[in-house]
């Protein structure tokens, strides 16, 4: 078996000066309310204001901006239906790539349109029938597109890392920090900047109840694969973490947790209500967690991150309504 060569923090510094003046530097909140419910001082990284709504555009533009020119000429292809489709899209705009997103014929058609209007070619699949990754390195291959994988890639996940990075700069060292889980290209990308800018800082992962692949995997020390997940969560509805991000996250994670619907619901209705923030249920994860875990971090300086708040509004009120 060949041995992965990990990124390092060095990589996720490498990124944060390739997406500067690129992607937003987002805003770290607070909030009285949650400091008194959780008796601690919580820091929330509000990716949700990033570029495009999520944290996705890190790592997607640190991705192309490291194209050479050959890559550049033919282009970019991805396949997704939710944000990393978008951060793709934007990022390839932005640099001038050519762009192809692969998606399912029945997503929304509000995701189709931004996707298009970024400029990308939208290529449609039957998601019963077709395997997308197949279609994606096809087109590759017949085309000479890049393929760029939504978070099993050194460059996607060292971008994705600069997000905590800037966490750290802004607030200092945290006794814990809380990052929603999906494929892992977040989390492991917050591992690398953690380790290196505040090592004690225990560090907890946090997937959808419904799809706890990654804490199994945590637990047991090798990948495991699940059937896609039935969650509101749908940026973590993956099947398994990636060989990249699970190297990392199994040297560096603390522990893996879970939140279950219910929960994410409640903390859609807390960021809207008191905050005034429009976060998508797969953003909500970190903070579920952290409340769940509140009597562990009392008078702890505690970081969330929000990852972002991509959300259909008719199925964001009927989410809310009680
Ligand atoms: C993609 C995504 C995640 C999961 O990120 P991974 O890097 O796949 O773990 C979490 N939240 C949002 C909003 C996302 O778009």
């Amino acid at each position: 078996m060949q041995t992965l060569v990990l990124p390092t923090y060095d990589d996720v510094v490498a990124a944060a000066q390739r997406i500067e003046g690129h992607a937003h530097r987002t805003p770290v909140l607070t909030s009285r309310t949650v400091d008194a419910e959780l008796g601690a001082q919580v820091f929330f990284k509000c990716e949700n204001f990033q570029r495009m709504g999520a944290f996705k555009f890190r790592g997607a533009f640190n991705a192309l901006s490291k194209f050479d020119a050959t890559q550049r000429k033919h282009g970019v292809v991805a396949f997704s239906s939710g944000n990393h489709a978008q951060g793709i899209g934007l990022s390839a705009r932005l640099l001038g790539i050519p762009a192809t997103i692969v998606m399912p014929h029945d997503a929304p058609a509000a995701k189709v349109a931004a996707t298009r209007e970024y400029g990308a070619t939208v290529v449609s699949y039957d998601r019963y029938t077709q395997d997308r990754e197949a279609i994606g390195r096809q087109l590759a291959e017949q085309q000479g597109l890049t393929l760029i994988p939504p978070y099993d890639h050194p460059d996607i996940l060292a971008g994705q890392g600069t997000a905590a990075k800037e966490l750290f700069e802004e607030v200092g060292p945290l006794d814990a920090l809380f990052v929603c889980l999906g494929g892992g290209g977040l989390l492991s990308g917050s591992a690398l900047a953690t380790r290196a800018l505040a090592p004690d800082c225990k560090l907890y992962g946090v997937e959808p109840e419904a799809g706890n692949d990654g804490q199994q995997s945590l637990r047991s020390g090798s990948i495991v694969k699940i059937d896609t997940p039935k969650t509101i969560a749908d940026g973590a509805q993956t099947q398994y973490l990636g060989n990249y991000t699970f190297g990392i996250i199994k040297r560096d994670v603390d522990d893996i947790l879970t939140a279950s619907d219910a929960q994410l619901v409640e903390a859609m209705r807390f960021f809207a209500e008191r905050m005034k923030m429009v976060v998508e249920p797969t953003g909500c994860l970190g903070f579920a967690a952290a409340r769940a875990m509140a009597d562990e971090l009392k008078g702890q300086r505690v970081g969330v991150i929000i990852s972002g708040g991509n959300i259909d509004l008719d199925n964001y009120a009927r989410l809310l309504a009680r």
